[in-house]
């Protein structure tokens, strides 16, 4: 086993600074726009996409977390949407007070690393059961490719071609006590 860093904290700050200044151009400025972390690493990166963009524009984003774990259609426990309702869907997607929903909001979505993309696939899914939004649009900080549905990020960290026996390590501060990505070969 080997394993590589290929984005060190300086890499990570970049990205995300930049892909904060991509939402703001693609999306004119953050109106009507909401951020949704994916569970547990996707969060931090739309919390810190947040607090970019406070600095660059000067205005609050409303960001929040969306935990999919149960609504996989590939994991054990097999497909739950059927038997989810609305209030159930709502329960995995935490938005702060007064933030309004997602009917109509331009919802930015963020992981931490893209693959297949069945946990987009079921993100959306998730959302859509909450909701209208008006557009749903994706970040990720790393997009390792072979995808299995037709699914593509709107913004990106960093791309990493990956074999399928090659895995990403993302570690965050605010979990993981440092920013570094790695690659490990098995
Ligand atoms: P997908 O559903 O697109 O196959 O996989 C994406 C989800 O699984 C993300 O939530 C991501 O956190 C996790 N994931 C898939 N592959 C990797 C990987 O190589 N490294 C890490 N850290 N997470 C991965
Ligand atoms: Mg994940």
């Amino acid at each position: 086993t080997e394993k590589n860093v290929i984005m060190d904290e300086t890499a990570i700050r970049r990205a995300l600074s930049r892909i904060a200044h991509e939402i703001l151009e693609k999306n004119k400025g953050i109106e009507n726009c909401l951020l949704v972390g994916i569970r547990t690493r996707g969060v931090y990166l739309a919390q810190r996409i947040a607090e970019r963009i406070k600095e660059i524009e000067g205005v609050e984003i409303a960001w929040g977390e969306l935990d999919i774990t149960h609504y996989r259609d590939d994991r054990e426990g097999g497909d739950n949407r059927e038997a989810m309702d609305q209030a159930a869907a709502e329960s995995i997607l935490n938005l702060p007070a007064g933030s309004g929903g997602i009917r109509d909001k331009k919802v930015i979505l963020f992981d931490d690393v893209l693959y297949t993309g069945r946990t987009i696939r079921a993100a959306m899914d998730a959302l859509m059961d909450c909701g209208r939004p008006r557009m749903i649009q994706l970040a990720v900080l790393a997009d390792r490719g072979h995808r299995e549905l037709p699914i593509r990020p709107d913004y990106i960290g960093k791309n990493v071609p990956t074999s399928r026996h090659e895995e990403i390590e993302v570690s965050l501060k605010e979990y993981d006590g440092k920013d570094e990505v790695y690659i490990i070969s098995n």
